[in-house]
């Protein structure tokens, strides 16, 4: 299906751009010690054949910075530069990457009596005069001071919204709209609340869109798909980084992690109920996993597709799910849900249950529910 976007503005990285429609691109960032070049440049070589768009290493000191230099002369991959608290090491890093990220909440270690202002402007100039674009990486763990004081401590979203849109404000003031914004957190939940606030004041900033600290797979894939399905099907996401624990040689999982879970979205795979905005058939089957209950549930989602085609025009969303244990929770704000279980499929209609059913009956018993769905909206 063709997926909505938001008229979000075009940021060049490297030999990659991010926004105005462009395909989200896929991320991942080093985790070896920058200064260990072989290691580093072994593993962005890895992340690049996996296909990763933007490969980002972080870079705490001058000899990092050295070894920056030695490992963009042994790599085309398109570089982003994680400057940690040392923001002055941009003018050292900058001719030797195509992005340059910080945190508004870093600039507060350095320098202490210099406004925050001077410093991002300072950045802003290095970017511009090295051909780089940046992204305001905002995150939940390190979120600038004097905006956290100014809220109650249970809310942690607004915060990071308002230092995120000041620097927005800051960066544009400068004249400078080669940027990108992220808004990370741990708590799926969050980033989907953080960054559909951030976009609905501002669409035309793309999004970098992660979840941090997730974990190992699955369970840190699922999390974090949860987090891109709720956005990505509102148009919101230009492009994103799967975060997983994985030992240094599987980091390439991190790459085939974020374009499956793109694939899957675009296709109507999704774990969570999405609302893809369509005034038309809206069909989501779960990309299924191993709690899938019955091998016939790949079959079924087919064949459910192919039956419910005559209702192509109508504004009607049917879910289809793989397991009890997602399934009921998953299909509740869908017009009808079918969750599989190793013998029967259950449907339901919105949250109430109609029954239990043998596969080769389901069929023409959700076509029966579906008939009234579409005859009762269309009599309103
Ligand atoms: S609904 Fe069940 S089978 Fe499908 S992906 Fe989710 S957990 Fe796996």
């Amino acid at each position: 299906m063709e997926l909505r976007r938001n008229p979000t503005r075009a940021v060049k990285i490297g030999t990659s751009t991010i926004g105005a429609g462009h395909p989200i691109a896929v991320q991942s960032m080093t985790a070896t010690h920058t200064q260990d070049i072989d290691a580093t440049v072994g593993q962005i070589e890895a992340l690049y054949k996996a296909g990763a768009d933007v490969i980002r290493v972080a870079v705490d000191s001058t000899k990092d910075a050295a070894a920056l230099a030695e490992i963009r002369r042994q790599t085309k991959a398109n570089l982003a530069v994680d400057l940690q608290e040392n923001y002055r090491l941009a003018e050292v890093v900058a001719p030797f990457v195509d992005k340059i990220r910080y945190n508004p909440g870093h600039l507060y270690h350095h320098e202490r009596e210099k406004p925050w202002q001077e410093k991002v402007q300072y950045l802003a100039r290095i970017a511009a005069d090295n051909d780089c674009a940046m992204r305001v990486g905002v995150n939940c763990g390190s979120v600038d001071p004097a905006k956290k004081e100014k809220y109650d401590a249970a809310d942690s979203i607004t915060p990071m919204l308002e230092s995120a849109w000041e620097h927005c404000d800051f960066l544009d003031s400068l004249g400078f709209s080669r940027y990108c914004v992220s808004m990370k957190d741990s708590d799926p939940q969050k980033v989907i609340e953080g960054n559909r606030r951030f976009a609905e004041k501002r669409p035309d900033v793309p999004l970098h869109l992660g979840v941090t600290e997730a974990g190992m797979p699955p369970d840190g894939i699922i999390k974090t798909r949860i987090a891109f399905e709720q956005l990505i099907s509102q148009g919101i996401g230009d492009t994103i980084r799967v975060s997983l624990t994985v030992p240094n040689s599987r980091k390439p999982e991190e790459i085939e992690a974020g374009r499956k879970i793109l694939e899957d979205i675009a296709a109507g795979r999704v774990r969570s109920f999405v609302d893809y905005g369509l005034q038309t058939l809206n069909i989501i089957s779960c990309p299924s996993c191993s709690r899938v209950e019955n091998e016939a549930f790949i079959e079924l989602a087919q064949q459910v597709k192919e039956m419910t085609s005559y209702a192509k025009d109508h504004a009607v969303t049917i879910a289809v799910m793989g397991c009890r244990v997602n399934g009921p929770g998953e299909t509740d704000d869908a017009d009808l849900g079918l969750w599989c279980g190793p013998n029967f499929v259950n449907l339901k209609k919105g949250p109430a249950e109609l029954g239990a059913f043998p596969y080769d009956a389901i069929l023409p018993r959700l076509k029966e529910e579906l008939d009234i769905v579409i005859a009762a909206k269309s009599a309103r």
